[in-house]
């Protein structure tokens, strides 16, 4: 279990004051000039060394992202924050943009460092009004205390501009959020050219998680080895768990990474409603990740490469705890529903696919299905899953390919019920 003197967010639940007297209390803008002075290749490497992961739900090592930008580039470079929280089951953004924003402040001005950007944007979600008039109040503060802005005190000219979004997910899809930055329709870009090599204005962009950014100051200060020995190979440091479903104390919390699953919903949720036997499954990640079955759950720990074994993911680190009321398959349709309901339309597979998928698993839910379109269901994911332009496809794909990998059993009892029933009405 994580120790309180390894921890980043020391003001996840608001208790303590949000503003920058506050956060100077706990610890933050203390000696960030000094980072500062340390040099460009010096932060890189030490985020490098520290293993620190995209908290984004991609989990791209932060370090080597930021090392892809051009050094001698005529075109200005951009940092870009990605607030845009909007995956079902993800909340933890939220959290530190509330009551605690001066962590994301302070670690975009030493990540636009390291990237060599004097202007950086914070996209943040159109549903966080509250969000962003605290983040925004945080960016004044900052500005008059001259700790951003031209001029500053800490030796690195940078401004930060909040960009409230329209509440679209798509948004959230790095290209898709420059679009819509740049005043047009939220719609993916198609890769490569990738945002480092031409993202903003053309010009080369670093689009970086509020984790992931809010947690640079601390790995600076403490040091890339401190981060590091924290957490499992290949997944340091430590990751904001949100936990969320039927579990007794739903909530978000700081946990180092490869904590078991049955240590975090048992130590910080209250356990699994019901006792931990009444667990059915887990969607590990966001509502994106294939759901895993309770059998599989027993010692799983939440890493990176654990959750990959079992084909599925670590994502945002939101788990979503689904006891033995859970209708699975009722439950992946409400999802296929909402990636239908999200995809932009840009390419067939998904426009048409995610539609598709929605229609078959409402009448699976049913049990009005014949057992052949099980198959057929799976085929229709696999033409969907890298065949898009953005990741909406796989993430519309990869729920549905985990319930017929996991609960194939219960779609067939479905549908056996369904037609003893018919028979019976006909006899
Ligand atoms: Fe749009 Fe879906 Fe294509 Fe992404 S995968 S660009 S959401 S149509």
């Amino acid at each position: 279990m994580l120790e309180d003197k390894d921890r980043i967010f020391r003001n996840l639940y608001g208790f303590q004051d949000w503003r920058l007297e506050g956060a100077r209390a706990r610890g933050a803008w203390s000696g960030t000039k000094a980072l500062i002075e340390r040099g460009h290749d010096w932060v890189i490497n030490e985020v490098k060394t520290s293993g620190l992961r995209g908290r984004g739900g991609a989990g791209f090592p932060t370090g080597l992202k930021w090392s892809f930008m051009p050094r001698n580039d005529p075109r200005p470079s951009y940092l870009v924050v990605n607030a845009d929280e909007s995956e079902p089951g993800s909340c933890k953004d939220r959290e530190i943009i509330r009551h605690d924003p001066h962590l994301l402040i302070e670690g975009i001005l030493l990540s636009a460092f390291a990237i060599r950007a004097h202007t950086a944007f914070i996209y943040i979600r159109g549903e966080f009004v509250r969000e962003r008039e605290h983040l925004q109040t945080a960016v004044d503060e900052a500005n008059a205390a001259k700790l951003i802005g031209k001029n500053n005190v800490n030796g690195w000219d940078l401004d930060i501009i909040v960009h409230h979004g329209a509440g679209a997910y798509i948004c959230g899809e790095e290209t898709a959020l420059l679009e819509s930055i740049e005043g047009k329709k939220g719609m993916p870009r198609l890769k490569p050219p990738f945002p480092a090599a031409c993202g903003i204005y053309g010009a080369p962009t670093t689009v970086n998680n509020v984790e992931s950014i809010a947690s640079v100051p601390d790995i600076l200060r403490r040091g890339g080895t401190w981060f590091a020995s924290l957490g499992v190979l290949d997944s340091a440091g430590t990751k904001l768990f949100q936990i969320s479903g039927h579990v007794e104390c739903p909530c978000v919390v700081e946990e180092e990474m490869g904590i078991t699953l049955r240590e975090l919903l048992d130590t910080h949720a209250g356990g699994v409603r019901g006792g931990w036997d009444n667990l059915l499954a887990i969607i590990p990640g966001g509502s994106s990740m294939p759901l895993i079955r309770a059998e599989q759950c027993q010692d799983l720990t939440l890493d990176f490469d654990a959750l990959a074994k079992l084909k599925s993911g670590l994502g945002t680190g939101c788990v979503i705890v689904m006891d033995k009321t859970t209708d699975p398959i009722k439950a992946i349709t409400r999802i296929a529903y909402f990636y239908k309901h999200e995809s932009c339309g840009q390419c067939t597979p998904c426009r048409e696919g995610t539609g598709w998928m929605y229609r078959v698993l409402e009448r699976m839910q049913r049990g009005e299905a014949e057992k052949r379109e099980i198959d057929l269901l799976f085929d229709v994911t696999k033409q969907v899953e890298s065949h898009t332009i953005c990741a909406l496809g796989d993430a519309a794909a990869w729920p549905v390919q985990g319930l017929i990998r996991n609960f194939r059993d219960v779609i067939e009892e479905r549908i056996d019920q369904y037609q003893a029933a018919l028979k019976e009405a006909a006899e």
